[in-house]
């Protein structure tokens, strides 16, 4: 009934962290459940400027100011509306929609038709691949394999799994429905038969058991193929493609996505089966690496739904070189959300910062990443682990150890530790991975912790930390190309339908909502307020005197607020259907559930309607500073227990003008209704 929310607002407040995108302009630290800084919009030696990852907002409680991502990118880089919009859909990669006029949308480019072509291209191919397990004669075998493995219907359905024959047969197919010989190639469904072996095209996967692979928002743009005979390799991906990047791609995300949220947690492994078998037996927050090294680009997309990584790998393959460094790239990844500090100082802490950049201390630790690894029986990989022992299963996930405990243990599981030279080849090569821990509170914890294991003396393995330190320094500045700490959006992160029902994302998203029936109630009271002005203009001057842009919670709201008050506060204002021509069209579906909420309630004119008008601003003024105490009363709360005297004076005197607000209010709605 009501129309579906503005999409790339609510999608790109999902994909970028807040105190990140903040964090990097404002030197921020952990407060609580806050983050908090010095304000950037006015000066102050004490810090009151406050991050809230929880609901996606900053308020800064000396200057006032105050609301979400959106805001921040408006004020501080001072642009529109619009154009922080258009900023921050790049950041997330998102994007936006051409705006619908009557010229009709934009023309595509050619990239984009290509693009679409080729994901149609790969759904057909999915589908083929499909009807051919569930129907060919030759797919007898795939058919019972899967079988043997405990794969039963319902999971060949959820995961449209497949089967690729031998021969061209795919390729054929393919190009009866009109698709070209290049587009074929480009997706990496079919190569070009070598000159001297004939004309035309064979297929790229034969003879195997195919495994769709979708993208977050759940398109497919690859596939696996598992080789069911005598063949090699036994596993095959499609290559890297316009629309696939294996080291970026996590195969069953599109389904467990909910389920990280929920659980706070994600499980990480190796193998498609890995996902399909535990996710069939109720295990729904598993995802696998393609390839098996975790990336950073993995853990992006992780770390906006979870902080909480479990790693079930095969206990051969875990102890190896290549997995151990792609886990400290993914521990990387976490930390680089890293808060930086300012380095103690005395006197003004931001003149000084800008003086000496360098000068600044990051601390890693504040971000509260959690590795484990679970312990999984040897020589048996989590889909057979889980059929034969579902409570050892779960118990493995839950006992799983932390990632330094498994590290030790991995790394010197050949050694005899009792002897001299046992514990000086651990220390060879431990210390080396621990150097790489960019925390130093947190590498020098686990110093100590690898000295009690050895034990050897704390203050000698601290020292030989050290000199890793500085020979990974020494390497690390001779390498001219470093990972840059913005890295360009993913490619597949265009809002879709799929991406949109995915539920639960309100609490990360903070002040946006889904539908009218999540919305918080000062977000229903918000469109009321607008609605009323969308429908009748001439309440403009009532709604106006009461409330100012900040009174709006959701980022929406707020973009419509701004917008009106431009068109009706001038001389002439603009009809109804000029004003929406005019419009953002990402705020076109507030425009519509606005004026919904309106038309529920009575008609009314005259002295009435700006009677109702400015009661209902002064009840969403009420609403909004009621929702400011609450959060000013957690902070006090907070900055009593830790004796911090100064910010507490700084948020008493916020609070006194905050009740004093209050008062103001209630008397004039009083006076008035
Ligand atoms: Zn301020």
């Amino acid at each position: 009934m009501t129309p579906p929310v503005s999409g790339p607002i609510e999608l790109i407040k999902q994909k970028l962290d807040i105190v990140e995108e903040i964090g990097a302009v404002v030197p921020l630290r952990k407060s609580g459940k806050a983050f908090k800084g010095l304000c950037p919009f006015h000066g102050e030696r004490t810090a009151s400027f406050y991050v809230f990852p929880e609901s996606g907002t900053w308020k800064c409680f000396g200057c006032g100011e105050g609301g979400d991502l959106f805001t921040f990118v408006e004020k501080q880089q001072g642009l529109d509306f619009h154009d922080a919009l258009v900023h921050l859909a790049e950041r997330a990669g998102v994007t936006l929609n051409a705006r619908s006029s009557e010229e009709g949308p934009a023309p595509e480019s050619a990239e984009t038709v290509a693009r679409k072509r080729l994901r149609a291209l790969n759904e057909a191919a999915a589908i083929w691949f499909h009807s051919q397990l569930l129907q060919a004669t030759e797919a007898q075998y795939a058919r019972s394999y899967l079988d043997s493995r405990g794969v039963n219907n319902g999971s060949i359905a959820d995961w449209r799994l497949g089967y690729a024959p031998d021969g061209d047969h795919l390729a054929r197919y393919l190009l009866g429905q009109g698709y070209s010989e290049q587009e074929l190639t480009e997706a990496g469904l079919a190569r070009m038969r070598d000159a001297d072996r004939g004309a035309g095209m064979y297929d790229y996967f034969r003879n195997r058991l195919i495994f769709p692979i979708r993208d977050g928002a759940g398109r497919t743009i690859a596939f696996g193929g598992r080789e069911l005979g005598s063949g090699q390799p036994k596993y095959l991906n499609t290559p890297q493609t316009p629309l696939f990047d294996k080291s970026a791609t996590l195969f069953g995300l599109d389904l467990a996505r909910d389920a990280i949220r929920r659980g706070n947690r994600v499980i990480i492994v190796e193998g498609y089966m890995d996902v399909i078998v535990p996710y069939q037996h109720g295990t729904r927050n598993v995802v696998a690496c393609i390839g098996s090294a975790i990336t950073e680009k993995h853990i992006r997309q992780i770390k906006k739904l979870t902080r909480r990584v479990t790693l079930a790998l095969d206990p051969d393959a875990a102890g190896e070189s290549a997995t151990i460094r792609g886990i400290t790239v993914a521990q990387q990844a976490f930390d680089r959300v890293a808060i930086p500090v300012p380095g103690p100082a005395a006197g003004d802490t931001r003149a000084r910062k800008r003086a000496a950049p360098e000068g600044i201390v990051r601390f890693e630790e504040q971000v509260d990443a959690e590795i484990t690894v679970a312990r999984l029986p040897v020589g048996e990989d989590p889909d057979e682990f889980v059929r034969r022992d579902p409570a050892g299963w779960q118990r493995a996930i839950e006992q799983a150890d932390p990632l330094i405990d498994f590290l030790f243990d991995a790394q010197t599981a050949d050694l005899a530790l009792n002897t001299p030279q046992g514990k000086m080849e651990a220390c060879k090569r431990l210390l080396p991975i621990i150097a790489e821990v960019r925390s130093r509170t947190l590498a020098g914890e686990y110093a100590d912790r690898l000295a009690m294991k050895l034990r050897l003396d704390v203050k000698d393995v601290q020292r030989d930390l050290a000199l890793a330190r500085q020979r990974l320094d020494r390497e690390t500045r001779s390498t001219p190309t470093r990972a840059p700490v913005q890295e360009p959006p993913d490619l597949d992160d265009e809002p879709s339908d799929t991406a949109q029902k995915s539920h639960g994302a309100q609490a990360q998203a903070g002040t946006t909502y889904r539908d009218a029936a999540h919305a918080p109630p000062e977000v229903s009271q918000e469109e009321y307020c607008l609605g009323l002005a969308l429908d009748h203009p001439e309440i403009w001057r009532e709604v106006r005197a009461i409330l100012r842009e900040d009174d709006f919670t959701a980022t929406e709201t707020r973009a419509l607020f701004v917008a009106l008050d431009r068109a009706l506060g001038g001389d002439a204002a603009p009809g109804l259907e000029a004003f929406l021509a005019g419009l953002e069209p990402a705020l076109l579906a507030t425009v519509e559930r606005a004026r919904a909420r309106v038309a529920l309630q009575a008609e009314r004119e005259g002295p009435a309607l700006l009677n109702e008008a400015s009661q209902a601003a002064y009840r969403l003024k009420r609403m909004r500073l009621k929702g400011e105490q609450a959060e000013l009363d957690a902070l006090i709360r907070e900055a009593e227990q830790t004796s911090d005297s100064e910010t507490l004076r700084a948020l008493l005197t916020r609070k006194g003008s905050l009740l004093a607000q209050r008062r103001v209010i209630d008397e004039a709605s009083q006076l008035q209704g």
